[in-house]
C-alpha cells in the first residue's frame, strides 16, 4: 500500500478584522474596495492610510439599523476629513466635534450645524464663540465655570441648547487612559459628589441656556453592555430627582460612544444589537418607575463607525536579530499611530504583495522613531524571511491613528486614500517630506 502525501492546504487569510469588501486577488496580495493594497502603497508612497468608503457607510447603517429611535453622532475626532463629513451627512448621523478646528471643518463642507453637538472639558473662547456663530444644535457643559461664560457669550437675547455632562461613577473601558465614568478623571461632573445637581441649578437660573438633556461617556474599548445599562439607571435617577426637586422633564438622554472592536482575530466586540434591545429595555423600566417620558436616546459612536474600515501600510526598511527579538523595522510608527505607546492596542499586521514561504517567526514590528517605545505590534508572526522592502499591512486602523498623528522626527503625517468600486482617490495629502518615499 502506497501513501499519497497531500500537501496541507495553506489556511486561508483570516479576513475577519478587515473591512468586508477585502478579498485575495492573488496569493498574498489583498484587496481593499477591489483596490490592490500593493498598488496603493506604489502610487501615494508608504505610510499610507486606506479607507474604505462602503464600510464606513455601512456601519453607518448597521447603527441607523439598530438604533432606529436614537439621534446616532459620529465622534469626529476618530477621523475627520471633508469626505468623512459628507459621508456622514448623507448616511443621515450627526456630528460631535470637540473643537472649532472641527466644527468648521464640517460646516465649510456643509455639513447641518443643528445636528452637531460641541464637548470638551476646556472649551477656548474661540471654540465657543465658532460654535455659537455657527450654530450648534448643542453644547455640552462639562464644568461650572463654563456656565457663565456661555451665558455671557450668548447674550441677553440669545438662546442656546446645553446638555451636562455628568460622571455615574462607572469604571469600564479597555485602559485607565481611556476610562472617563469615573469620578477621578478630568470629564464631567459628578452626580455622586453633587456637582453635577449644582450644576443644573445654576443652568436653569440662566434663561439665555436652554437644558435639553443630560450627557455621560463612560470611555472607549467597552465590549459589554453592562455599563452601559448602569449608567442608563443612575443618570436617569438624576433625571427623576431633578424632576421631584425642580419639575424638568428632560427630554434627551446622551449615551456617548466607546463601542469595543476587535483589532485582531478573536477580539471580542460590543454587539449592538444587544446594547440597542437592553437599552430600550432599560429605559422603558426607568419611565415605568419614574412616570416621566422616555428621553430620547442619543449616542456617539466614533472608534465603531472608522476603525474597522481602514488599514495602514509601512514598507520594511530594517530587520534585526537581537539575543531574544526579532525586530522588524517599518517607515512610519508612533508619529502616525501613537496608540500602542499610550494605552496598549496590539495589532495584528500582515505581509502583503508576496507570499511568505518560509515558516512563521515571533516578531516586534517597530517603528522608525527616536523612542525605544515606538513598537507598533509586539510579538506577533510574520513570515520569518521578511526583509526590508516588505510592504506590511495593519488592519483595524481607521480610528485614532492618523487623527492622533504629530511631527515627531519631522518625517510627516502620511496621507490617506479613499478606496470604493476599484479606484482610490487621495483625501488627505502627505504633511511634508523629509526623504522622498514615493516611488
Ligand atoms: C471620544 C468620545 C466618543 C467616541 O468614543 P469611541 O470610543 O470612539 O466610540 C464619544 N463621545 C465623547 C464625548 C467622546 O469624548
Amino acid at each position: 500500500m502506497t501513501t499519497v502525501h497531500v500537501p496541507a492546504a495553506r489556511p486561508a487569510a483570516d479576513l475577519s478584522v478587515w473591512p468586508a469588501s477585502t478579498t485575495e486577488p492573488a496569493r498574498g496580495d489583498l484587496a481593499v474596495g477591489g483596490a490592490p493594497l500593493t498598488e496603493i502603497a506604489d502610487r501615494f508612497g508608504t505610510p499610507v492610510y486606506v479607507l474604505d468608503e462602503a464600510e464606513v457607510r455601512e456601519r453607518c447603517r448597521t447603527y441607523r439599523d439598530a438604533f432606529p429611535e436614537a439621534d446616532i453622532l459620529y465622534a469626529a475626532k476618530a477621523f475627520l476629513c471633508r469626505a468623512m463629513a459628507h459621508w456622514i451627512d448623507e448616511e443621515g448621523l450627526g456630528l460631535d466635534v470637540c473643537s472649532a478646528g472641527e466644527l468648521e471643518l464640517a460646516v465649510t463642507t456643509g455639513f447641518p450645524p443643528d445636528r452637531i453637538v460641541l464637548h470638551g472639558n476646556a472649551k477656548s473662547p474661540r471654540d465657543l464663540d465658532t460654535a455659537l456663530r455657527l450654530g450648534v444644535g448643542r453644547i455640552v457643559i462639562d464644568s461650572p465655570s463654563e456656565i457663565a461664560r456661555l451665558a455671557a457669550a450668548v447674550g441677553p437675547d440669545g438662546r442656546q441648547k446645553v446638555m451636562v455632562r455628568v460622571v455615574p461613577g462607572i469604571s469600564a473601558g479597555g485602559h485607565a487612559k481611556i476610562r472617563t465614568g469615573t469620578d477621578d478623571q478630568k470629564f464631567g461632573l459628578s452626580i455622586a459628589d453633587g456637582y453635577a445637581q449644582h450644576a443644573i441649578a445654576r443652568i436653569l437660573g440662566r434663561p439665555q441656556l436652554r437644558l435639553t438633556g443630560l450627557h455621560c461617556h463612560l470611555g472607549s474599548q467597552i465590549t459589554s453592555v453592562k455599563p452601559y445599562l448602569v449608567a442608563v439607571r443612575r443618570v436617569v435617577g438624576l433625571m427623576m430627582r431633578l424632576h421631584e426637586q425642580h419639575g424638568l422633564v428632560l427630554p434627551e438622554l446622551d449615551l456617548g460612544g466607546g463601542h469595543g472592536i476587535a483589532h485582531r482575530p478573536g477580539e471580542p466586540t460590543l454587539d449592538l444589537a444587544t446594547l440597542a434591545s437592553r437599552v430600550r429595555a432599560e429605559l422603558a423600566d426607568a419611565r415605568a418607575t419614574a412616570g416621566l417620558p422616555v428621553p430620547r436616546l442619543v449616542i456617539e459612536p466614533g472608534r465603531a463607525i472608522v476603525g474597522p474600515a481602514g488599514a495602514a501600510l509601512y514598507h520594511v526598511l530594517a530587520v534585526k536579530h537581537t539575543g531574544r527579538h526579532v525586530f522588524v523595522a517599518v517607515d512610519g510608527g508612533m508619529s502616525d499611530n501613537p496608540r500602542p505607546a499610550l494605552y496598549g492596542v496590539r495589532y495584528a499586521p500582515r505581509l502583503v504583495g508576496r507570499s511568505g514561504t518560509a515558516a512563521p517567526a515571533r516578531v516586534s514590528v517597530v517603528g522608525r522613531h527616536c523612542e525605544a517605545g515606538d513598537i507598533l505590534a509586539s510579538d506577533v508572526e510574520l513570515p520569518g524571511d521578511v526583509r526590508p522592502g516588505d510592504l506590511l499591512a495593519v488592519p483595524v486602523a481607521g480610528a485614532y491613528q492618523l487623527a492622533m498623528a504629530s511631527g515627531y522626527n519631522l518625517v510627516g503625517r502620511p496621507p490617506l486614500a479613499a478606496v470604493r468600486d476599484g479606484r482610490a482617490r487621495l483625501l488627505v495629502r502627505r504633511e511634508f517630506r523629509a526623504v522622498p518615499t514615493e516611488r
